[in-house]
Order: structure tokens, then C-alpha cells, then sequence
């Protein structure tokens, strides 16, 4: 797997840093410090006080994310010291060390670093856990770094950071960053895949490839693999995945990878991620402005796929399942259309009132097979609604939909340490009244207003388990670089997901 050519080098070094075999070194300093200490202060003293009187006159002041370079003309081995601001001491998270990490070495990719070493930021502050904190290192660095390839982008120059060190004095300290560093390869790996999918043109980044991409995990990882076709899912009695798929060109791909399939004493829980690889809208067809940025409409499975290969380079002790329904949403002759009546794989009926609200069928089946595994829980993730959006903001939080309160509060825990924001939204069974039909079930979807809370009331229908519900249609794409989110896809789910998995 050749993820966003993550071929950086990323090892961890018992030493001074000064002492580093590295162009480059990365140091910190907390708002208000006029006198470093640590490997900061080592390196000042080596540096005959530079940084004391950067502080001294003014010029760097330790806010956070403020960079600062400095070059030792030979004073220590490495060419240039880049000096990142923590911000206030009391003020301090992971975020922090993210963010920091992320502006650095931005600061050294863009001055041409090929080495690079760095210090664990917040790696001395009490009540930061040591591996939390390499963790996040490593992990604001390498996302920050990401770059989606195309082709056209080939023949750029080469400015691309070749190795980054972890480098801590304290010998006691080592097997703790190993412990962050080895969970943040894992990770960014799985966010760089789920980037990787969602930047892929709709041309490329087909069910077949979504369902190639998991052969791939499956294979390096010993996992079981079920790629579902029609056929399949006709057996199944997938109505509603099908009936999205009727339009699609593309043959649909119905993906199930399942890790530690045959361990009975452990816990299973499964994942469902909507994947349309395109969503036109359909017969109910978008308008042409923007309909491009629809290639994302398959971000939930990516992060599922891209959380499963996190999940096999960590081998968690787990029995995890993770579910793509992955089909274009097309306008065709034989598309479904509203006022179709459509079966569901659990038999209940459902009114098409808009072929553009296809993520909840294609889930709907996902959330039905998901039960038969007799999970402890279900989390499902998709873009879903435009409403969802307009409620909570895009790139602000995902909604998060629950029927189960401890459940609810697991996420939001692992959103508050991932910084992958979540946001609470009702449940209500008010919402059903909107999804009222007169020839099924239910219909697909309930109208203008509190279009999120219908659509995630729809979806209730199809589970009998502790369950929650993702929308993250305003998270998965972005059109504007932040600290470690480069533009494009953004990769978002896959850390929120790891940290509930690693904290179950
Ligand atoms: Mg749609
Ligand atoms: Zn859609």
C-alpha cells in the first residue's frame, strides 16, 4: 500500500539533539519563558544564548504556532534550528502539539529540510502522558505533510523531507515514544488512505477500486474479505443498496472486511461507511455547480477502509467489521425514481420521495447485514446532509446521532482527544412524523426542515443494536489548507474512530 507516498522515514533516538545527524532541528518554547530549559535550553547554551536574546528583544515570543529560524553557523551540527511557540502553559493539549508540529516542519518542507529532528513537544508537561504526546507529534507532523500526487504534480521539484527523528535525552522515556510513535504511523497511514480515496477522480476511485483497496488490507493482514456484486446483494435481498445501483454504470460493490473473524471471545464491533463514489442525485439531479466536489459522497467508506488498515498495522484485540456499500448514484433509464417503492434486506418499505437521498438506502442495508453479527455496536459514518452542514458549519463538527447514552459519550471523548469534532443532535421519535408515508414504511426523506434529524430517524429503522450515526458531509472535504489538514480530502473519522477502538 502506497498511501499519499508516505515514504518518509520516521524513527525515534535516545540523545542530545544537538548532537542529531539532521539539516534540521525542532525546538519548542511556551509563551512568557524567557529562559529555556531542557533540550531548548541545551541547545540555547550551545548556540551562545541566541534564542535568550530572540526572546530578550522581542522577536519570538512563544505564542502558539509562532516559528522562529535561527542558524547556528556551525555552532551545532545541524544547519537551522526552527523554533516553534506552545502558547500559554496552562492553555496546553495534544491540539497544541499537533498544531505545532504541523507549522514546523511545514517551516522545514518549505526551506528544503531533507532530515529532520525534532523534540516531543509537551513531552515534559505534567499531565500529559509521554506517548500521547509523541503521538501527536508525529501525527501533526506527517498529516501536515500529505500531499495528494496527481499526475499533473509529478514533475514538480522534489521538496519532500526524506526522515524525522524523535530524539529524547531521558533513556526512561523511550519505550513510551515508541508506544506514540508506533500508534501514529498507524494512524496517519490510515488517514493518508482515506485521504487518498476521497482526492481520486470518480473515474478512478469506482466500487472496484474501493472494493481493491480492501483486497489489499485484507491480504497484508489476514482479515476477511466479502466483496458483494448484484448478484450478491440480490441474494441478500439489498433492496434499497440496489436500488441506488440500478442507475450505476459502475458495478456496485458491497465490501465487508472483517479482522479477528474467528474470535468469539472478544467484542465485535462494526463500521459503515456510505460510498457513493458519485452521487449525482439521480433522476432527482443536483445542479451543475459544485457537483464535482460530490467525488466525496464516499468519504464514510473511506474512512472506514482507511480506520481497517490502521486497525491491521495495529492488530487491535478486537473483532472488527467494517462495511462500504459502495455504488454511483446515477441518472439513467433504469434509475430508480421518486414515488418508487422500494424492500429493504429487513423487509420494511420505503417511499422514494428523492433519488438524491441515496446515502440512507445504501446504508440502511449496510446497517441491517452490520446485524448480523450481533455487534456490541454499530458506528456508521457518511455524508449525508446538506442540512447537517448548515447546522453545525463545514469543517466545524459532525453530527453525531445516538441510541445509546454511554455510547454517545464514548465518542464524544474520543472527539474531545482527537480533536475529530463531534456534536450531539436529538434522536427524537418526533422526527419519524416527517418520514410518514401513505404507501410504505417510511419515506427517504422528510422535507426542509430538520432534514438531519429525518434522515438519522430513517436510519433508527434499520438497527436493533447500540448504535451511532456520523454525518460528517460537512468534514470529509476541504478547499482550504489548516495547520494539518492540507486542501482536498481530509481523512476525517479515522482518528476519532482509532481512539474509540483503542479506548473500547
Ligand atoms: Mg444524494
Ligand atoms: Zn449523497
Amino acid at each position: 500500500m502506497n498511501a499519499g507516498n508516505m515514504d518518509i522515514q520516521i524513527n525515534v533516538e535516545q540523545g542530545s539533539i544537538q548532537e542529531i545527524e539532521a539539516d534540521t532541528i525542532i525546538l519548542n518554547l511556551f509563551e512568557g519563558v524567557k529562559e529555556p530549559g531542557g533540550a531548548t535550553g541545551a541547545v540555547d547554551k550551545d548556540l551562545d544564548g541566541a534564542i535568550t536574546e530572540l526572546i530578550a528583544n522581542g522577536d519570538f515570543s512563544g505564542k502558539a504556532s509562532e516559528i522562529a529560524v535561527i542558524y547556528p553557523r556551525g555552532a551545532i551540527s545541524a544547519r537551522r534550528v526552527i523554533l516553534v511557540g506552545l502558547g500559554k502553559r496552562d492553555e496546553f493539549d495534544l491540539e497544541t502539539v499537533r498544531k505545532a508540529a504541523a507549522f514546523a516542519i511545514k517551516r522545514a518542507r518549505d526551506q528544503n529540510a531533507k532530515n529532520v529532528a525534532t523534540i516531543v513537544h509537551g513531552g515534559s508537561v505534567s499531565g500529559i502522558d509521554i506517548a500521547d504526546a509523541a503521538q501527536a507529534t508525529v501525527e501533526g507532523s506527517i498529516l501536515a505533510l500529505y500531499r495528494y500526487r496527481a499526475k499533473k504534480q509529478k514533475d514538480e521539484p522534489d521538496q519532500k523531507i526524506h526522515s524525522l527523528n524523535i530524539v529524547e535525552f531521558d533513556n526512561k522515556k523511550l519505550p513510551d515514544i515508541k508506544t506514540g510513535v508506533k500508534t501514529a504511523k498507524a494512524v496517519t497511514s490510515g488517514v493518508y488512505l482515506a485521504r487518498d480515496l476521497v482526492n481520486l477522480p470518480p473515474n478512478i476511485a469506482t466500487p472496484t477500486k474501493m472494493a481493491s483497496v480492501a483486497g489489499e488490507i485484507a491480504e497484508e493482514y489476514g482479515m476477511k474479505l466479502t466483496v458483494g456484486d448484484r448478484e450478491w446483494a440480490d441474494e441478500h435481498q439489498m433492496g434499497a443498496f440496489l436500488a441506488v445501483a440500478k442507475g450505476a454504470g459502475e458495478p456496485p460493490k458491497f465490501i465487508v472486511l472483517e479482522h479477528k473473524e474467528n474470535h468469539d471471545d472478544l467484542d465485535t464491533l462494526v463500521l459503515v461507511g456510505k460510498g457513493i463514489t458519485f452521487d449525482t442525485g439521480g433522476i432527482s439531479i443536483k445542479p451543475t455547480a459544485g457537483m464535482g466536489n460530490m467525488k466525496s459522497d464516499m468519504a464514510g467508506a473511506a474512512a472506514v477502509i482507511g480506520t481497517m488498515l490502521t486497525v491491521g498495522m495495529l492488530d487491535l484485540p478486537l473483532h472488527i467489521i467494517g462495511i462500504a456499500p459502495c455504488t454511483e448514484n446515477m441518472p439513467d433509464a433504469n434509475a430508480y425514481r421518486p414515488a418508487d417503492v422500494i424492500t429493504a434486506s429487513n423487509g420494511k418499505t420505503i417511499e422514494i420521495v428523492s433519488t438524491d437521498a441515496e446515502g440512507r438506502m445504501v446504508l440502511a442495508d449496510g446497517l441491517v447485514f452490520a446485524g448480523g453479527y450481533e455487534p456490541q455496536v454499530v458506528i456508521d459514518l457518511a455524508t449525508l446532509t446538506g442540512s447537517c452542514v448548515i447546522a453545525l458549519g463545514k469543517g466545524i463538527a459532525a453530527g453525531l446521532f445516538s441510541n445509546e447514552n454511554k455510547l454517545r459519550d464514548r465518542l464524544v471523548s474520543s472527539s474531545k482527544a482527537t480533536h475529530e469534532r463531534v456534536w450531539t443532535m436529538p434522536l427524537w421519535d418526533d422526527y419519524k412524523k416527517k418520514i410518514k408515508s401513505d404507501v410504505a414504511d417510511m419515506k427517504n426523506g422528510g422535507g426542509r426542515y430538520g432534514g438531519v434529524g429525518a434522515s438519522a430517524i430513517f436510519l433508527k429503522e434499520f438497527t436493533n443494536y447500540p448504535w451511532a450515526h456520523l454525518d460528517i458531509a460537512g468534514m470529509a472535504l476541504t478547499d482550504k489548507e489548516s495547520d494539518y489538514i492540507p486542501s482536498g480530502g481530509t481523512g476525517f473519522g479515522v482518528r476519532l474512530l482509532v481512539d474509540f477502538l483503542r479506548n473500547w
